[in-house]
């Protein structure tokens, strides 16, 4: 009985559907986007069926490497087409399939797009998953605490994207825009063991999920989660002092970048040229202090967000928005800390508190607020919220 009233006020509160939630324990990862072909292998047995009838088509003890390519009607396999617009491709239980030679685990899904490129789809465990994600984004040597907290942060993230893109064609890209993924072919022992030791791990704040933004180094002070859409949750109001990852190499940092390279990177970009560059200037900030709005003054003014401003220049030249410019007579010095947006968990600095004897529950306490570890299983038993972004 009090269960029934308590999913009738969680209905009362907002659009919750239990049976509507897609299955938390496995994710479906773009590994390619927009390929022309796609190099795929299998190792050991596999079935090929039709994606969308499902229709079987072929099976084999081995699929040496074969390229893959749209072709006119179908779905070209080597020398042979198959009138489908999209494969599924199941390795059989000892089997592994390569994709562009690389490992991975689970099984694929190999789509023709409208444009003639291809999409390809790994479905996989959730946990696999985050095995082939951890050792991507963590150094394997750092302190067990500090990778299980990141190991529960990538995986409530990765619920989130599934739990958010369910009417979309995958979930995750392996990239760096959502999470790096390595597949089965990056997968390292201390990673998986933090991942293993968290195995089910998430946090919510209260019954919402909400997406557990982290990045590399928050360089002093942690950002609003407004930074990455409209998410007005208590875990995500950043502004959290960290002085933890000043042992990060990108805690602070700087860039010359002169006149001609600032002209020289609008033209390239799609906000255009200014004309000759008189000055570059941070107008507003946010609370945490990262350059909201960055003026660059020529025959026009060129008004770039953040997030723009270090588009043009390469994410990796300007490693975050906590910055500010200074300008000589034919060039400006950027002054910068941090690497990301800074929303979030600090990796750098969660990898400092485990040092100091933190656990990966008080790493996560600390950089999400008012968040609580919670089962993944509480997702298909109870209505949860969904903290939803966006503009
Ligand atoms: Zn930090």
């Amino acid at each position: 009985m009090r269960r029934v009233v308590a999913c009738l006020l969680a209905l009362a509160a907002g659009p919750v559907s239990v049976a509507a939630q897609p299955n938390p324990e496995s994710i479906r990862v773009a590994v390619v986007r927009d390929g022309p072909e796609v190099l795929v292998e299998v190792h050991g047995r596999w079935t090929m069926s039709d994606a969308q009838s499902g229709q079987p088509l072929q099976e084999g003890r081995r699929l040496r490497q074969t390229a893959v390519r749209a072709g006119d009607g179908g779905l070209r396999f080597g020398d042979e087409v198959l009138p489908v617009a999209g494969v599924r491709l199941e390795p059989g239980r000892e089997a592994s399939i390569d994709v562009n030679g690389s490992r991975l685990r689970g099984r694929l899904e190999i789509v023709r797009q409208d444009d003639g490129r291809l999409l390809v789809i790994n479905h996989v465990a959730l946990e696999d998953y985050l095995r082939g994600v951890l050792s991507k984004e963590a150094p394997d040597y750092w302190p067990e605490e500090a990778l299980k907290a990141i190991a529960v942060a990538a995986r409530t993230y990765a619920v989130y994207q599934r739990f958010t893109k369910e009417q979309q064609a995958y979930d995750v890209s392996g990239d760096v825009m959502s999470q790096d993924y390595g597949g089965h072919a990056a997968e390292k022992d201390a990673t998986d063991r933090a991942v293993a030791a968290t195995a089910g791990w998430i946090v919510l704040e209260g019954s919402r999920l909400f997406p557990t933004f982290y990045h590399s180094t928050c360089g002093g002070r942690t950002e609003h989660g407004l930074a990455m859409g409209t998410f007005e949750v208590r875990p995500l109001r950043g502004n959290i002092e960290c002085t933890f990852c000043q042992a990060s190499p990108f805690f602070s940092w700087q860039r010359r970048l002169t006149r001609a390279d600032v002209n020289w990177a609008l033209r390239q970009s799609r906000f255009g040229p200014v004309g000759p560059v008189r000055g570059m200037r941070v107008v507003k900030r946010t609370p945490s202090g990262r350059a909201e709005q960055i003026a660059i003054i020529g025959d026009r003014t060129l008004t770039l967000s953040g997030y723009e401003f270090r588009s043009v220049f390469g994410f990796e030249t300007i490693r975050s928005p906590l910055l500010t410019i200074v300008p000589l007579a034919d060039a400006f010095v950027v002054q910068g800390h941090g690497w990301g947006h800074g929303v979030g968990l600090c990796q750098w600095g969660a990898a400092e508190l485990a040092r100091r004897g933190w656990t990966a529950a008080q790493i996560l306490a600390y950089y999400y607020p008012g968040a609580t570890l919670a089962d993944i299983a509480r997702l298909t038993t109870e209505p949860i919220d969904v903290a939803r972004g966006g503009p």
